[in-house]
């Protein structure tokens, strides 16, 4: 199995962590060029049965609403839509203006997949599953794993739960 991979969220939350931590060492090639136009490759993981393809997607204006905005948010939209897996990172307890932007701009949700990242700043784990429900319910993501970038953790997890929807 082989398929392409978006990480997106607002900045900080830890998307360039978790794709080096992802890809690492395992990097085999890094390229600003496009295997579609609207790509940017950052990195590719292969492994014994599958092969991870990640790829960078634009940014966008959220600050400004407007023509211009809509336009640049067709643009991801566009861009999320033509990959496999979509992973939308957010920060363990700390759910912002910012990360509800992005869901409408979301694929549909067989398609993505929760990271809920920076988990080992949490002190109280239980607190994950109040934070996790509130995000379900504006968007039914079809996995939720809590992960530490950082910390190397449940990183096999979530390479699992994206080798299911390639
Ligand atoms: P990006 O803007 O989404 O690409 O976020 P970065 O990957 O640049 O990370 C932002 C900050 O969060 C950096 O200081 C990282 O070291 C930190 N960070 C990322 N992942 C983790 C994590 O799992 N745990 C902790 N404690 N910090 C993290
Ligand atoms: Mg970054």
């Amino acid at each position: 199995r082989c398929g392409f991979v978006a990480i997106v969220g607002r900045p900080n939350v830890g998307k360039s962590t978790l794709t080096n931590a992802l890809v690492g060492t395992k990097l085999s090639i890094v390229s600003r060029k496009a295997q579609t136009t609207r790509h940017r490759i950052q990195g590719v993981l292969t492994r014994d049965t599958e092969q991870f393809v990640f790829v960078d997607t634009p940014g966008f204006q959220t600050r400004h609403g407007g023509a211009m905005n809509r336009m640049m948010n067709r643009v991801v939209t566009q861009a999320l839509a033509d990959v496999d897996v979509v992973v939308h990172v957010v920060e363990a307890g700390k759910w912002s203006e910012g990360d509800a932007k992005l869901l409408p701009l979301l694929p549909a949700p067989e398609r993505t997949i929760l990271a809920v990242n920076k988990v080992d700043l949490l002190k109280q784990r239980n607190d994950l599953f109040a934070y996790v429900s509130r995000i379900m319910a504006l968007h039914p993501f079809a996995a939720v794993v809590p992960v530490s970038a950082a910390k190397d953790k449940q990183l096999d997890v979530l390479l699992g739960e994206i080798a299911q929807r390639l």
